[in-house]
């Protein structure tokens, strides 16, 4: 006598229980965004909510940002597919990370999934103040070491981008993360038209123009990296320094804006600022100033600017202002 084979309640197994292709396509996209306070991890989180929403994904979206106002870590998860249960992405879930800071972007990569995970992270370096623990002026600070091509080995797919040195370019450096939008909407399967829909209803209409051109310059930025990776090593004179070139520190001091508080002055760890006889702060002894951000982070007017050039850069403009 034969023995009962169970090929029936197998097919009716079959049609109960969904297929790996199935569920796989029933699984969210998973997009991880991170910055510091200021940049725009939120717009750039808001703007993809939205458009995935409006092509009828069931959308999830979370974000912290306790301390942005004083520099600190935001982040933001979306989740889009038919189905999404909870808000935030596990630990090797995110299909993306979009980092518009670098070493936010290291701390984050632990979320990115090992083996199908895109990686796509401005390489502006935001040195927090107390990474300036030792105050000797161009002391290296504690700041992450990573080069983009050693962070790239360990991805599987990874674009380090000046992104703020574009958007500089095109006049508006805030349009810094709509750059990283652009890179992002390669990775996606939404019309670019559709994308700048989106974007233009998250962004102050005066400055649409300016995020239109930096949405197509990211997207057209990493089209072409991908047929061959760009040079990071000679970005051009008055370029903000990326995150694995050394670099010197540059205060830009708007002082229409600054009020006369006298807070940076009080504050700054190494007095190295003044109120000069119009009461407006100015850098009194620059040689000792170590670049922490802390004036920056402090003032209420929004005064004050850090920045850190490249060093190669400085040499190549004081050279060619002597020539
Ligand atoms: S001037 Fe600003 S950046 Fe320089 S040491 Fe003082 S607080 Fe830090
Ligand atoms: S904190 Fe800002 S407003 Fe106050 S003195 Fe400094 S630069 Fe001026």
């Amino acid at each position: 006598m034969s023995r009962p084979t169970t090929s029936s309640s197998s097919v009716e197994d079959e049609q109960l229980r969904p297929t790996a292709a199935a569920a796989k396509a029933r699984e969210p996209m998973n997009v991880l965004i991170v910055g510091v306070g200021g940049q725009g991890v939120i717009m750039v989180s808001k703007a993809l909510a939205s458009l995935a929403q409006s092509k009828g994904y069931q959308v999830k979206q979370s974000e912290v940002h306790g301390m942005a106002k004083r520099g600190g870590t935001v982040f933001s998860h979306v989740r889009f597919g038919p189905q999404v249960w909870s808000p935030t992405i596990p630990k090797g879930e995110a299909d993306i990370l979009v980092a518009l800071e670098w070493a936010e972007g290291l701390r984050w990569l632990p979320f990115l999934k090992p083996d199908t995970g895109i990686f796509i992270c401005d390489t502006k370096r935001i040195v927090p103040p107390f990474a300036c623990l030792n105050r000797r002026p161009g002391a290296p600070m504690r700041y992450s070491r990573e080069t983009p091509s050693e962070v790239k080995a360990h991805v599987a797919e990874g674009y380090a981008i000046d992104a703020t040195r574009m958007a500089e370019e095109l006049g508006n450096e805030r349009a810094a993360n709509v750059v990283l939008i652009g890179a992002l909407s390669t990775a996606l399967d939404f019309p670019a038209a559709d994308w700048e829909k989106a974007l233009s209803a998250f962004v102050p209409k005066k400055t649409i123009a300016v995020n239109i051109d930096a949405f197509r310059l990211g997207r057209s930025w990493i089209e072409e990296a991908r047929i061959a990776p760009p040079d990071m090593q000679t970005p051009p004179a008055g370029a903000p320094a990326p995150a694995h070139l050394p670099y010197s520190v540059r205060l830009e001091i708007t002082p229409q804006w600054c009020k006369s508080c006298d807070i940076c002055v009080k504050l700054c760890p190494e007095r190295c600022l003044r109120l000069n006889d119009e009461r407006i702060v100015e850098l009194a002894q620059p040689e000792k100033c170590t670049g922490c951000r802390l004036c920056e982070l402090l003032c209420p007017d929004f005064a004050i600017r850090v920045h850190l050039d490249a060093v190669a850069n400085v040499a190549a403009v004081a050279h060619g202002a002597r020539a």
